[in-house]
């Protein structure tokens, strides 16, 4: 019963648990004990095929030639994407092409400008 973790903050042994919530008594920080609220609670960060991470409004050029579902149109490789929107999901990014119109792009296949 004693295998709380330390505090994230000062790493303090001596933390203890209040209801659902784990406490530091070093540096009076507080957290939710259950892993996955925290992970809930993360900004989650979306990054480009290298890795930079991306925020609303970024410009992305496209790196690979992609098909436009339900549609004979395909976002040619180096197509310049003004304002991206992040959101969640499998294609994460929510933008408009010039010439396409609204889509969403994945951010594996986008370069941040
Ligand atoms: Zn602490």
């Amino acid at each position: 019963m004693s295998s709380l973790p330390p505090c994230p903050k000062c790493n303090s042994e001596y933390t203890y648990e209040d209801g659902t919530m784990l406490m530091c008594p070093e540096c009076a920080h507080e957290w939710s004990a259950n892993a996955e609220d925290n992970a809930a609670d993360d900004i989650k960060v979306i990054k480009d095929s290298v890795g930079n991470p991306l925020q609303d409004g970024d410009t992305v050029t496209v790196i690979k030639d992609l098909k436009v579902k339900g549609s004979s149109l395909v976002v040619k490789v180096g197509t310049k994407v003004k304002g991206i929107r992040l959101c969640d999901g499998d294609h994460d990014i929510d933008c408009k092409i010039d010439g396409i119109g609204a889509m969403k792009l994945k951010s594996e296949f986008v370069r941040k400008v």
